[in-house]
């Protein structure tokens, strides 16, 4: 089995946001800002700013990184001695003490995981291990997993395995099966980017674009007075590698994110199937349909990035069906045959229509 980083091809077909990317902001500056990027959690962010930062660009940056640099020691799955690793590693049902942080989180993502029936689960760990996309390393694994193992490692799996217990002043994790480990690598980059929009708030800032990878937020107007607009990366056709359109969504003052089955991606050498990161957590496997990338709006970032891979393992046609009933704003992109295209929900419009 290949891994495939990032070949032209996914680069074509990423679903993603040019506010990671220099040059979003389209047009002329009216009003000054701050603008700085960098490297977190396996990727990176970015933050604008309209008008002065308390203490200038250095302390934002210096500000910024300390918040992505704690939430890593939270709940990073990879680095091992993370809050949330350790609690991975605590082989036993007794509680677990962890920071307030980590039980907001874990207590966002169990009910976005209630949501979607299931479709979004912060305890398929295990299963993530298995197909090669986790902390185990590919080499010490079989190239795909027989049913046998995977039956194993879906006993694992389960909201209803896992607990938060609230107190005055203190929070625990508690797993019903020893072996539960939680992988809240699917809403990290919606949980940075609110922590980030709260550092934003408390220091004042009315005006501002966040991001951290795909997942976004936003807060009044950008430097030409005007609401912020971030583009949905759309492929042309599978032939046309590197060419795109560019969707521009209003945000009109909320939070977005994509999840796409593009981005991170195997393939299975024997058959040339390719095995996306997300997994069915109702089959224990990677999905297999043709959803290139969804994308959603709504209230926080670490709400869209825990809703956008729920839709992802439903497919288009469903969550469309599921974003109507809920009126819900999405918008998602499938491969059919060579081609590319989008369906949006009803309550999507509204940010397809600047100002
Ligand atoms: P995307 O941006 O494409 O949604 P993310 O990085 O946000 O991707 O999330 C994918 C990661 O989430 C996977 O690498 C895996 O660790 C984990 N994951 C995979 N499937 C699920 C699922 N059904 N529910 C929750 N987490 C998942
Ligand atoms: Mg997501």
């Amino acid at each position: 089995m290949k891994k495939i980083a990032l070949s032209l091809l996914t680069v074509s077909l990423l679903a993603g946001f040019c506010a990671g990317l220099a040059g979003c902001d389209i047009g002329t500056s009216s009003r000054s800002e701050i603008k700085i990027g960098g490297k977190t959690m396996g990727t990176f962010y970015n933050i604008t700013v309209i008008g002065d930062y308390p203490g200038g660009q250095d302390q934002l940056r210096h500000e910024a990184e300390e918040v992505l640099d704690s939430i890593n020691k939270e709940i990073s799955f990879f680095d091992r001695n993370s809050e949330l690793s350790r609690f991975n590693q605590h082989r036993s049902t007794e509680p677990f003490k962890v920071s307030q942080d980590v039980a907001d989180v874990v207590i966002a993502s169990i009910r976005a995981g209630q949501e979607l029936h299931g479709a979004v689960d912060v305890t398929v760990g295990p299963l993530v291990n298995l197909w090669g996309f986790g902390h185990v390393k590919p080499e010490t694994l079989p190239p795909v997993p027989d049913d046998n193992a995977i039956n194993a490692a879906r006993k694992r799996v389960g909201l209803d395995k896992l607990h938060v217990i609230v107190g005055y002043n203190s929070a625990q994790l508690k797993k019903d099966n020893p072996q539960l480990e939680v992988d809240l690598s699917t809403v990290g980059e919606g949980f940075g980017a609110d922590k980030l929009a709260e550092l934003m708030d408390r220091r004042g800032i009315q005006n501002y674009m966040v991001s951290v990878a795909g997942a976004i937020r936003t807060k009044g107007l950008n430097s030409r007075g005007k609401d912020w607009v971030v583009a949905i990366e759309h492929p042309t056709t599978e032939q046309a590698v590197g060419q795109r359109l560019e969707i521009p969504v209003c945000t009109k003052g909320q939070a977005i994110s994509t999840s796409g089955s593009y981005r991170n991606y195997k393939i299975d050498e024997k058959t040339g199937t390719r095995l996306s990161h997300i997994i069915d957590p109702a089959t224990g496997k990677p999905i297999t349909h043709h959803t290139v990338s969804i994308t959603v709006v709504g209230p926080t970032a670490l709400w869209t990035d825990a809703i956008d891979t729920g839709l992802m393992v439903m497919g288009s046609d469903e969550a469309l069906r599921y974003a109507n009933e809920r009126s819900m704003a999405i918008y998602t992109i499938v491969k059919e045959g060579n081609e590319f295209k989008s369906h949006y929900s009803k309550a999507m419009q509204q940010y397809l229509v600047c100002d």
